[in-house]
């Protein structure tokens, strides 16, 4: 079935107006599309949305080293637009702060694998950190005062990674969106989508068009194309064939004081691949974010769904607390590198969804069966620093024009995921070294943080 006929009087329709949704909505209103809605169940910043975060990392290299390999060949195309938008785009430059990056492991397995997997151009580009003094000496003294057991790390100081303030560029998005005409109909229930719309005149369910969403309100929100971006909950919203693995990673903050925050300021981001990362403190509350490392934590249930009934099946639930483990990971980081800090209480934790796909590379395609349906998720743990070309990427994608190889890696491709091995820890560290399962976390095995709005 060929996807309808796409003018700029078309009507469309986003699902989701989170990180990629918002720059999807951007980049279209930017090609002319005059008929944009999106639909979220909450106003922007979604409290759920993983682009709603006081930091994020943003990194790229001129570069490719592997530009035979379509994956990479496609993630270096978007980092390569979303580095030109950070620096150049009024709407996200000026949350951009390109103050450079080290990486690093503490065990000989970590070491190795930052040696051989993050290192880009190459080593040479990189200050070699050997010892606890090299460490400290990245930053003003008094930040670092950890003795940093085993760890060695690689200091990029020149320009191409850095942090951007999530919050303040999703709603830039956002609002550079709604400026240039595009609808937002948010909050529960008129902007909760919960379930597709297909067309009724075609019997074969197979292929049957998505003509629009349904909100929990009711209402038929019909579209000649429709977009679904709702991060990971899209796998609640269609079958992805377990191309999708809703996956959740934990993060704490504590608060500097003033003076704290003025030491604290222009760091690079200092990433443990097995340990944990942190960049300086919000300007606004002066809050010192903390992210453990490790494979991540599903919520495995027994599928509700009756078309696959009893099949395993992670569910993202929304919770602004974290598992006393992270908490434990969370100090364990801070005496590692700041033990000054490692005592302090956590002044908000949550838990932070994405979707994985077996290959961790990105699904933008039309649905082969819906094809008035386009997908853009599987945002795979490395999807906000995209935010300012994404929906570029998109847009292309909806006209048809996407450039062959990207296409390609960000097919829809069921094929990668047949007998999906829902443990694969696809590269990541630490924690017990495995996807952990929140099921498994009794319930008083949570933080019980009072944030302090
Ligand atoms: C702890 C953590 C740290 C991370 N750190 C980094 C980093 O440093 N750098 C980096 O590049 N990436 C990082 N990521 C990954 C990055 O945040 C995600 O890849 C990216 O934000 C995903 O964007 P998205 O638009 O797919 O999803 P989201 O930003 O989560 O947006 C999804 C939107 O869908 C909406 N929605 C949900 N259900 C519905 C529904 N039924 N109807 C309508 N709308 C709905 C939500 O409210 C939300 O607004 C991190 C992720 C986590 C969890």
């Amino acid at each position: 079935m060929p996807p309808p006929n796409l003018t700029h009087d078309s009507s469309l329709l986003i699902i989701g107006a989170g990180t990629w949704g918002c720059s999807t909505a951007l980049h279209l209103a930017r090609r002319g599309y005059k008929h944009i809605t999106v639909l979220d169940p909450y106003p922007v910043p979604s409290p759920i949305a993983a682009g709603n975060d006081i930091n994020k990392i943003v990194e790229y290299s001129d570069n490719n080293n592997n530009q035979d390999d379509p994956i990479s060949f496609a993630f270096h195309a978007t980092s390569k637009a979303a580095m030109h938008g950070w620096r150049n785009d009024p709407v996200f430059a000026p949350y951009f702060h390109e103050t450079g990056s080290i990486i690093a492991g503490h065990t000989p397995d970590t070491i190795q694998y930052v040696r051989e997997h993050e290192l880009f151009p190459s080593e040479s580009d990189y200050v070699k950190l050997e010892s606890a003094r090299d460490f400290r000496a990245t930053m003003p003294e008094g930040v670092l005062t950890g003795e940093f057991p085993g760890w060695k790390g690689w200091w990029r100081k020149d320009g191409g990674a850095g942090w951007a303030h999530a919050r303040k560029a999703l709603v830039s998005a956002f609002e550079e969106a709604r400026r240039l005409g595009v609808t937002f109909i948010t909050g529960t229930p008129s902007g909760e989508v919960v379930s597709l719309v297909y067309d009724d005149n075609n019997d074969d369910d197979n292929s049957k068009d998505v003509i629009g969403a349904k909100t929990a309100d009711g209402t038929i929100h019909r579209a000649e194309h429709t977009i679904l971006a709702a991060g990971a909950s899209s796998d609640l919203l269609l079958n992805f064939k377990k191309q999708l693995r809703p996956t959740a990673w934990t993060l704490a903050h504590i608060r500097m004081t003033p003076d704290e925050a003025k030491l604290y300021k222009n760091l690079p981001v200092l990433f443990n691949v097995a340990k944990g990362f942190f960049m300086e403190p919000d300007e606004d509350r002066h809050e010192l974010k903390i992210c453990d490392e490790h494979p991540g934590y599903c919520n495995w249930v027994r599928d509700p769904d009756p078309d696959h009934p009893g099949q395993k099946r992670s569910i993202p639930f929304s919770k602004h607390q974290i598992p006393l483990e992270a908490e434990s990971r969370v100090r364990d980081f801070l005496h590692d590198t700041m033990p000054h800090l490692a005592d302090r209480p956590l002044v908000f934790a949550r838990i932070c969804w994405d979707a994985d796909t077996p290959d961790r590379c990105f699904l933008i395609d039309r649905h082969p069966e819906h094809p008035s349906l386009l997908l853009a998720a599987g945002a795979s743990g490395h999807g906000y620093m995209q935010i300012p070309g994404i929906g570029g990427f998109v847009a292309d994608a909806l006209e048809g024009t996407l450039h062959r190889t990207v296409r390609y890696a960000f097919r829809w491709r069921p094929e990668t995921a047949v007998d999906r091995d829902w443990g694969d820890t696809q590269g990541r560290f630490d924690g017990p070294n495995r996807v952990m399962d929140f099921q498994d976390i009794g319930k008083d095995g949570w933080t019980a943080i009072r944030y302090d709005e």
